[in-house]
């Protein structure tokens, strides 16, 4: 129990700490340039008919930048943001009250939208299509329905699994924007950046350090930046070096390559599964870990860097799996 509250303290203190760090502009906002080079067009062009701006979906895992996005978007378009999420919109209800509450131009974010429910799917549709909330009261034969208008808004949806999705909701979004891993270069940036914001100063190469044992993933960086900075300061050090970023990171187990120990994990069951493809029900068994965690989380990092394949039978190791693991993919072969 004084585990879990430790970690619990540490949790909330991580979501203030990336909260004070978020970009409110595009200047701020690193990378992601296709979808920046788009959404700019796309709110001038808006602003520009003075009209809401189309729907928009936003896909990838989580801290890659999505809610950070709609904020931007939202401050671009001199608008209020609304945020929200699926598992918090139980009830028709919920949504109704939401929706009636939003005015002309407002942006609502909904997160992880893979989780909404059909009946609640089914209120947003007349929603997003003609700004128009169909209510039904009564039941039987003596049920009505009664239509409200609502003010004309934007729905920006985010999901870490575009396939969840049904294709009806997905339709109705006028823009799909799928979000990148970043380089070492741009985390590298975001490290400095968000250093700068705290008063502190961070070797190039200190940045660079964090940036790739960060899996691509800004939030994954900022964490890390946040500890090295206690070890910075706790050897009264105004500057974070190179040096000290090592010790740090390495005190904190944190891999070279930048792997988590369920990545290190997850690489050495397909390995040793010996080219037989193993399936998302047996690696959720073997790791002790959610499908969900597996799939949304794990996967796609090590998916985008070309350490595993997934075929229709299940998930493979790649040669560079084997190579990761100082193993010959020779010897590996399966024996029938
Ligand atoms: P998601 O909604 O995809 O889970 P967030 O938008 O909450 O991710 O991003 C996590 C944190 O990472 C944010 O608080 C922000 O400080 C930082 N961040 C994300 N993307 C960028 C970016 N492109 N440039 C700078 N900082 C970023």
């Amino acid at each position: 129990m004084e585990r879990f509250n430790v970690e619990l303290e540490r949790f909330k203190e991580d979501n203030a700490f990336e909260t004070s760090l978020r970009p409110i502009s595009w200047e701020d906002y690193i990378g992601q340039e296709r979808i920046k080079k788009n959404l700019k067009v796309f709110i001038q062009a808006s602003k520009k008919r003075k009209e809401p701006l189309d729907h928009i979906l936003l896909f990838g895992p989580p801290g890659l930048g999505k809610t950070t996005l709609a904020t931007i978007i939202a401050n671009e378009m001199g608008a209020n943001l609304k945020v929200t999420s699926a598992p918090m919109i139980e009830k028709s209800g919920d949504l109704a009250a939401i929706l009636t509450n939003l005015e002309e131009g407002d942006i609502l974010f909904i997160d992880e939208m893979h989780r909404l429910s059909n009946a609640i799917e089914e209120i947003l549709y007349p929603a997003m299509e003609d700004y128009r909330l169909d209510i039904i009261v009564g039941s039987g034969p003596a049920a009505q329905t009664i239509q409200i208008d609502l003010a004309r808004f934007t729905l920006i949806g985010a999901t870490t699994r575009a396939g969840m999705l049904s294709s009806p909701l997905r339709d109705r979004f006028g823009m799909h924007f799928r979000l990148e891993f970043y380089s070492p270069q741009e985390l590298a940036q975001i490290v400095t950046k968000a250093a700068a914001k705290l008063s502190k100063k961070i070797q190039s190469q200190a940045a660079l350090e964090i940036a790739k044992r960060s899996r691509g993933t800004p939030r994954i960086a900022l964490r890390l930046l946040r500890r090295v900075r206690d070890f910075a300061d706790v050897a009264e050090e105004k500057e974070i070096t190179l040096e000290r970023t090592k010790e740090a990171l390495e005190a904190m187990g944190v891999d070279e390559r930048g792997f988590s120990e369920l990545d290190l994990k997850l690489l050495k069951l397909l390995v040793e599964a010996k080219g037989r493809p193993l399936g998302l029900t047996t690696l959720s068994a073997a790791l002790s870990e959610d499908e969900a965690t597996i799939e949304d989380v794990i996967e796609p990092y090590l998916l985008a860097q070309g350490y595993i394949e997934r075929t229709a039978r299940g998930r493979i190791a790649t040669p560079k799996t084997y190579e990761l693991l100082n193993l010959s993919p020779k010897i590996q072969k399966p024996l029938f």
